[in-house]
């Protein structure tokens, strides 16, 4: 178990608890709730998947890996795109299973109840001031619980930073600030199947809203909003018990070394090596990157690639070289530049690269003649 409890109150800590049977799980980006019973060695290694990017899919996968599909453990999971901490309005990605429920504050409230799922409801609310995940009848909320009255004095709600810890409810400490550029009213899309809205109505809890205006209390930020970082793109993998990802086929963990086991599950895919460039330049491969001397992102029907490479020169191509990370992967393919890209790996001839895909091993080095190459290596330890 892990827990950090901030202690100078809700000023500094994002989140509030209120403690309790079940496990609850706080990161810089999101919340969840897991049902009593759960393995607290579960929870923390659930706590480094979503810390580390995972998604609502790769946390259930998780979560239920080893069991059967309809004995997955009931959750409520709130996932957003920015942390709260940075006290503006965020897009969060709400699910739940069983007696849990997952509930976002927009332009109108929105929840999603997890009875009656056959996996898990989820939806997706934009533009959110607040976030929470509890269980259905938590005493300290004065929705979904109509059997349980609301005791007289509820139970303390505590500030948190982040960690894992008994709770049956979480949730964003204040009101985040509305984003001017939101829309009006949210963007909102249901899914899920077999989702009763009857279940669970719009949560209209007061408990722990802070007194005051309800907008207008986040710190200040720049007005410069960076752009959201998406998920990082889900692969079939093994985690370790510290959460790093790892090849489906790996027998120890490449960043810590403890033996893997167990069926692959889908995992956050981390860098896949880096480019080192003859600019000096050294790049992560965690997307698409197109090498060139103006490359552009384009690729039709393939959708954007992720990171761009400039190499100012005049005999390499507009668009010359593109690194494709495909699974676990990095493959190679030459742009029809006009010039070529020869791969030199150690104990080969050169290798003219064509537009068929070629796997890079770490070493490879990629060279676009008069002295501009790339080196694919793997990440420092
Ligand atoms: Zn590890």
């Amino acid at each position: 178990m892990r827990g950090t409890n901030g202690s100078d109150g809700r000023g500094s800590a994002p989140y509030l608890c209120v403690p309790g049977a079940g496990l609850g799980l706080a990161w810089p980006r999101g919340l969840a709730l897991l049902e009593p019973g759960v393995d607290p060695d579960l929870a923390v290694r659930l706590w480094h998947l979503m810390a580390e990017g995972g998604d609502v899919t790769s946390f259930a996968q998780h979560l239920g890996a080893g069991r059967p599909a309809d004995r997955l453990p009931g959750f409520a999971l709130a996932l957003a795109t920015d942390a709260p901490a940075d006290g503006a309005a965020v897009d969060v990605h709400l699910a739940a299973r069983g007696r849990y429920v997952a509930s976002a504050s927009a332009a109108t409230d929105q929840s999603v109840a997890g009875a009656g799922a056959a996996r898990w409801n989820e939806r997706e609310v934009a533009a959110a001031i607040r976030f929470t995940v509890r269980a259905v009848g938590d005493p300290t909320s004065d929705v979904g619980g109509a059997s349980v009255p609301a005791p007289a004095t509820p139970a303390a709600a505590l500030p948190l930073v982040g960690g894992v810890l008994p709770a049956q409810r979480l949730q964003t400490a204040g009101w985040l600030r509305a984003r001017p550029d939101a829309p009006r009213p949210e963007a909102e899309v249901a899914r899920g199947a077999g989702e009763d809205p009857s279940t669970d109505a719009a949560p209209t809890d007061t408990l722990l809203r802070p007194a005051g205006p309800a907008l207008g209390l986040g710190r200040s930020r720049p007005a410069a909003r960076p752009p959201a970082r998406g998920p990082r793109p889900v692969v079939p993998g093994l985690l370790c018990d510290a959460g790093h990802a790892n090849r489906p086929d790996a027998v120890h963990c490449a960043r810590c070394g403890v033996p893997l086991a167990g069926p692959p599950t889908a995992v956050p895919r981390p860098a896949l090596g880096q480019l080192v460039v003859s600019t000096g330049e050294v790049v992560d491969l965690t997307d698409d990157t197109v090498v060139g001397r103006a490359p552009r992102a384009e690729r039709p029907g393939a959708g954007p690639a992720g990171r761009l490479v400039v190499l100012p020169a005049a005999h390499v191509s507009a668009v010359h070289l593109e690194l494709r990370l495909r699974e676990w992967s990095v493959l190679a393919v030459d742009r029809r530049s006009t010039n070529g890209t020869y791969l030199h790996r150690r104990g080969h001839p050169p290798e003219r690269l064509t537009e068929t895909p070629r796997e890079l091993v770490p070493g490879d080095v990629l060279d676009l003649g008069h002295g501009a190459h790339v080196t694919f290596r793997a990440l420092p330890a």
